[in-house]
């Protein structure tokens, strides 16, 4: 077997509720190290989310290098340390920006800010065969229709308020449903006998959640949860297809790419892949572990962006809590 290849990157994501850190080469991973925030009740609340990233960042170094020993990489085989800069939660950016900037210094390599969303599509265009997609990118803060031109990934739909993940994410606490509510949502949909109207909001090429998840909750006096569930997924869903296939029909690209944790969807993809047949274009999903927030996905996009020495001096490496992708000068793609 041959070893790892340089450049070796360590990337560290700390966003929300994930803190993770890994360690890419450019063919895979090599190593990866997690712990998730898990709200005892209610949703996400930023400031405990960060003390549980402060609380285990020591730990997830440690045990990232530690296995990333065990395949033969020191940590002075390491080229670069990148992080996610932004958008996120200010108060878990700022821990994960803290720990990337002490490993940085004590091992006086460079600092590479990474975009959280270009990250989610550089993954899958690594993990797929996937090569310039159309991208939906659906995550609990996030939603937006994505496609690289003319040296941006541009943003062609987006929420209009809250992202769809956070919209089911809502709809299930109110219902009684433990965070995160998404999976069962998808549970309980499967079980649904008819369908609830509720409202579709799709304007110009930006779409709204906040208005649905109210309604969905209203819905549920007068219906079963079985059916308000899959209403509220067909309803939603039928939005973010209907923009993904207009940025398809726009761009005249032929493959969508589907990013972010609520890609994990079995009806979303159901949905997308028809979308796709119909129109003769590739479908591409990453592997689970590739789409919600992972370490692996910003050590990557490090890496493709310390190939062209994008990198971040130290005082300008104050995060970005509304970072867009659309702000990135991508310098990694060749057309
Ligand atoms: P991320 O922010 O990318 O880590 O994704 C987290 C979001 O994905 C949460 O809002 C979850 O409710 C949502 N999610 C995870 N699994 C599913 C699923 N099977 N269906 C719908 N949403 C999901
Ligand atoms: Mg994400």
């Amino acid at each position: 077997m041959n070893g790892p290849t340089k450049p070796i990157i360590l990337g560290i994501e700390g966003t929300a509720w994930n803190l993770s850190a890994a360690i890419v080469d450019t063919f895979d991973v090599i190593a990866e190290v997690t712990s998730t925030y898990v709200p005892p009740t209610g949703g996400i609340h930023p400031r405990e989310a960060s003390q549980h990233h402060a609380d285990h960042i020591k730990s997830v170094i440690s045990a990232v290098l530690a296995n990333a020993e065990n395949n033969g990489i020191a940590p002075g085989d390491i080229n670069a340390i990148a992080f996610s800069q932004g958008p996120g939660l200010g108060p878990c950016l700022r821990t994960a920006a803290t720990a990337a900037r002490a490993l940085s210094l004590s091992l006086d390599i460079p600092l590479i800010g990474v975009n959280h969303c270009v990250a989610h599509i550089e993954v899958g265009r690594w993990k797929t065969p996937s090569q310039d997609p159309v991208v939906l990118y659906v995550s609990g803060a996030n939603s937006q229709v994505l496609a690289y031109r003319a040296g941006r990934y541009r943003v062609f739909g987006e929420t209009l308020d809250i992202g769809i993940g956070n919209a089911l994410d809502k709809f299930a606490r109110g219902a009684g449903l433990q965070h995160p509510g998404g999976p069962k949502i998808e549970e309980l949909a499967n079980n649904a006998s008819s369908y609830v109207p509720l409202p579709y909001v799709v304007k110009g090429m930006d779409f709204s959640f906040s208005g649905l998840s109210t309604a969905a909750s209203a819905a549920l006096e007068t219906s079963s949860i079985e059916d308000v569930c899959f209403s509220f997924q067909e309803t939603a869903f039928a939005m973010l297809v209907e923009v993904t296939e207009r940025a398809v029909a726009h761009t005249g690209k032929n493959e969508i790419l589907l990013a972010g944790g609520v890609g994990a969807n079995m009806r979303l993809r159901e949905m997308l892949e028809i979308m796709c047949n119909e129109r003769g274009i590739s479908f591409y999903v990453p592997e689970r572990r590739f789409m919600g927030d992972n370490g692996s996905m910003i050590a990557y996009l490090g890496l493709l962006m310390f190939e062209q020495q994008t990198l971040l001096p130290l005082d300008e490496s104050h995060v970005r809590p509304n970072y867009r992708p659309d702000d990135v000068v991508v310098t990694w793609r060749g057309h």
